[in-house]
């Protein structure tokens, strides 16, 4: 389901890219990322060295991207972008990084999508600055090896389990970002109006804040969607019956759940008794792929407390129950 307007991970939707921040300051939340980083980075502009590798771990929609362009910035140096995906051959790896000059923040999103050969290039990449490349094939095959710039590599995942161990152990710096707090959002979606040019209400603030899964990209692309309804409307002012108008015909519910988490939830409550029940039959009755549905989908309904995790599957809580209108079993109606 592509149009999903909560999905986080999808891009190019987003708030003008006015609205990212540029500097470390202007960086709302990850209160504890922002000030690790900040030493790091003095550290290493002080000793003029290369930042050591960093990797960011977290839902889409966080702010890993951002925080990675915020640090290029800050050491004063280049900012190159790929993905994991899009690597497909350890040759695409070695152009990049020989393009690399001195200090440069290499950024490679989804880094656990990486081919186990493109891995093979980045070990001694990373450790020792080298590229060790064979040319040529056969008995004239050779093997040469090439001195890189010293880089920062800064990587991205959704998910730490899937990384193998040895390249997770040559990060020097794991940073795990959180979902955001209300009152984080309810400041992101204020600076956002302020450069869209839209008048918001602090009701109005804290409803799209309450309402986006505890992620930036989706309180921007709300505020974004509620920008449209006041438009049409003629209002000026974005107030809270503005917004939840807007947000409701969105199908994002009081607790920020859109119609997927709705149907994650009823699925599990009506067709499993509220679990517990296997995360591949609930991709399978939901026809979505596992991958999204736990990348997505269930960290925010574990955090929220309407989903727990056990060995034997997924149960939802008594929270649940309650948001769906429904009794939760062995406990009376009502
Ligand atoms: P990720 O790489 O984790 O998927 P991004 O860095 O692409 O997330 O951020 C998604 C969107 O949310 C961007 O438009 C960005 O400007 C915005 N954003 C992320 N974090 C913040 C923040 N702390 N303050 C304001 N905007 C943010």
């Amino acid at each position: 389901d592509d149009t999903r307007i909560v999905t986080p991970e999808i891009r190019g939707d987003e708030i003008d890219g006015t609205m990212r921040p540029q500097v470390l300051d202007d960086f709302v939340g990850q209160a504890q990322a922002r000030a690790n980083l900040k030493i790091f980075i003095g550290a290493a502009k002080a000793r003029g060295e290369a930042l050591d590798h960093v990797l960011f771990v977290g839902p889409p929609g966080l702010g890993k991207t951002t925080l990675a362009q915020i640090m290029a910035r800050e050491l004063g140096v280049n900012f190159r972008a790929t993905s994991g995906p899009v690597i497909a051959k350890a040759g695409d790896l070695a152009a990049l990084l020989t393009n690399l000059e001195e200090r440069d923040v290499l950024f490679i999103d989804e880094i656990h999508r990486l081919s186990p050969a493109v891995e093979e290039v980045l070990y001694p990449a990373m450790e020792d600055y080298q590229l060790d490349l064979i040319i040529g094939e056969g008995p004239a095959a050779r093997s040469v090896k090439i001195d890189l710039a010293k880089f920062t590599l800064v990587a991205a995942t959704t998910r730490l389990g899937l990384l193998t161990t040895p390249l997770r152990d040559r990060f020097g710096i794991p940073v795990r970002l959180q979902f955001y707090t209300v009152a984080e959002l309810e400041h992101i979606v204020k600076r956002g109006a302020s450069i869209l040019g839209l008048g918001i209400a602090e009701d109005g603030a804290h409803e799209i804040a309450k309402r986006s899964r505890g992620t930036p990209r989706i309180a921007g692309r709300l505020l974004r969607r509620v920008r449209d309804f006041a438009i049409v409307a003629g209002i000026e002012r974005v107030d809270r019956a503005l917004a939840d108008k807007a947000l409701l015909q969105l199908e994002v519910d009081a607790a920020g759940l859109d119609s997927l988490d709705r149907r994650y939830l009823t699925q599990v409550a009506v067709n499993f008794g509220g679990g517990p029940v296997g995360i591949e039959t609930i991709a399978a009755a939901l026809s979505e792929p596992r991958d999204a549905i736990e990348e997505i989908v269930e960290p925010y309904l574990i955090q929220n407390g309407f989903l727990q995790r056990t060995p034997r599957g997924r149960v939802l809580t008594p929270v649940a129950f309650s948001h769906l209108g429904l009794a939760a079993p062995g406990r009376p109606e009502g």
